[in-house]
């Protein structure tokens, strides 16, 4: 696209993290065109990684979780709707629908309506919370500081952070997860230890290698039984089993929906042209498979957007999206920071103080040609960029453990 956009319409679906950045790239590239970011939400856009985290402790307001002002979107020239829902996208007429049956036409359109978080299948009511917006974040803490014991449902990473920023406010928490140690998926048994450690150092107590079988919830608390017969009884529950895409509103638009919005390794939505999706609704091919793949992870939210927006500018010579996957974690007295793909790999060693309350480490993952495939880091931030790199250059496992013990404390043996 040309500095001859001025006539072209861009609609944004979805204001959050991906949306945004969107708008914002486009305006930083020389897009003169009308921009339109519609939300079903009421809210200014938002943040969502401190919902769980600072925002829940109480230590950030609202104003430290806004992604734009209203000065920003006046700079910008951004029309954003708020509580306009997107309820259908018709490609011939390249118009969406929104639930108020408002017209919104387009010559580029850019699904960002992410993801929601998955309900209980128990079922449950005020008591059963899940965490996904602000206000959800804003109920969990106002229902927080009356009750005195918390259930969390799900051992990954938002039940986990939960769990910790819940403990941390005093609260007497029990994670309950059918898996054997929290993240256990992503991280594998041995390195899930340490976080399963972190929550019984901060008084947590986890009932880990169990399911849920059945919730009641009755007007003075909720009774949780699991599927080794034991019943527990809690003030309230936090459900975090994962997120299901808000894609919805595309049915009958052309495209599969259901499991994210499939789209080239440039972001163009397979089947709809002039559309583009990004971020947890988008499912893209990506390394090192190239599958069509959804990563429901910030960073991953934000380079999409970012090549969304050139490839907006560019259309006839598009640039690829090569990502190496990356996601953070704040829980308890643990930076966890994850690169490549470590949960399809095996872990190769650690290196660092994995024997110190905090540990401070890297563990290392191979592939099966002993490639540097992945690593998480624990508390060391410096690792970690160090990590990075070397999983974006693929070198062999032993000469990645060569460069990150020339930067750590003395090593701790191979970890199997
Ligand atoms: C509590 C919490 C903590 C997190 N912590 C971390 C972390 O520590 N590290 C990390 O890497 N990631 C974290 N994440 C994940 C990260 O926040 C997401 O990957 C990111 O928000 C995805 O951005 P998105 O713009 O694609 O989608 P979303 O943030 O899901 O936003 C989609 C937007 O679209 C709107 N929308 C949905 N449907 C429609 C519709 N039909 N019409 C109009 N608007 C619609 C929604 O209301 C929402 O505003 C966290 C997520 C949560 C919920």
């Amino acid at each position: 696209m040309t500095a001859e956009n001025r006539e072209v319409k861009a609609l944004i679906v979805g204001a959050s993290v991906a949306g945004v950045r969107v708008a914002r790239d486009l305006r930083r590239l020389g897009f003169d065109g009308q921009i339109t970011m519609t939300s079903e939400e009421p809210y200014l856009p938002y943040d969502k990684p401190p919902l769980s985290k600072q925002y829940l402790a109480g230590l950030f307001d609202a104003s430290r979780v806004s992604l734009l002002d209203a000065t920003e979107l006046d700079d910008l020239r951004i029309d954003l709707r708020l509580s306009s829902r997107a309820e259908a996208l018709h490609a011939r007429d390249k118009v969406v629908v929104d639930a108020a049956g408002a017209e919104i036409p387009y010559d580029v359109c850019v699904i960002a309506t992410g993801a929601s978080a998955r309900p209980s299948p128990w079922g449950g009511d005020k008591r059963v919370h899940l965490l996904r917006t602000i206000s959800d974040s804003d109920r969990l803490k106002a229902a927080l500081a009356g009750s005195s014991k918390l259930g969390v449902i799900g051992g990954g990473l938002i039940g986990s952070e939960v769990a910790g920023t819940a403990a941390k406010g005093g609260a007497a928490v029990t994670v309950i997860d059918p898996l054997a140690s929290p993240m256990a998926r992503l991280v594998g048994d041995d390195v899930a230890g340490d976080f399963l450690a972190a929550h019984h150092r901060h008084g947590v107590t986890t009932r880990f290698g169990v399911g849920v079988e059945t919730l009641s919830e009755d007007a003075s608390g909720v009774d949780v039984n699991l599927s080794d017969g034991s019943k527990l009884r809690f003030d309230l529950v936090v459900v975090g089993i994962g997120a299901s895409t808000n894609d919805g509103w595309l049915a009958g638009s052309g495209v599969d929906t259901g499991q994210g919005v499939e789209c080239d390794r440039y972001g163009r939505v397979v089947g709809l042209d002039g559309v583009y999706a990004a971020g947890d609704v988008a499912r893209w091919p990506r390394p090192p498979l190239w599958e069509p793949r959804r990563v429901e992870h910030w960073t991953n939210a934000v380079e999409q957007a970012a090549t969304v927006a050139a490839n907006i500018m560019r259309p006839t010579d598009p640039v690829g999206y090569d990502p190496v996957d990356y996601v953070w974690s704040d829980q308890h007295d643990l930076k966890l920071q994850l690169v490549g793909w470590p949960e399809r790999s095996r872990l190769y060693c650690v290196i660092g103080r994995r024997d110190r309350v905090p540990p401070r480490y890297a563990a290392l993952y191979a592939d099966d040609q002993g490639v540097l495939n992945g690593a998480a880091t624990v508390n060391w931030p410096r690792g970690l960029a160090e990590c990075r790199r070397l999983v974006s250059e693929r070198v062999p496992v032993p000469h990645a453990k060569q460069r990150l013990e020339a930067l750590a404390v003395p090593s701790t043996p191979p970890a199997s």
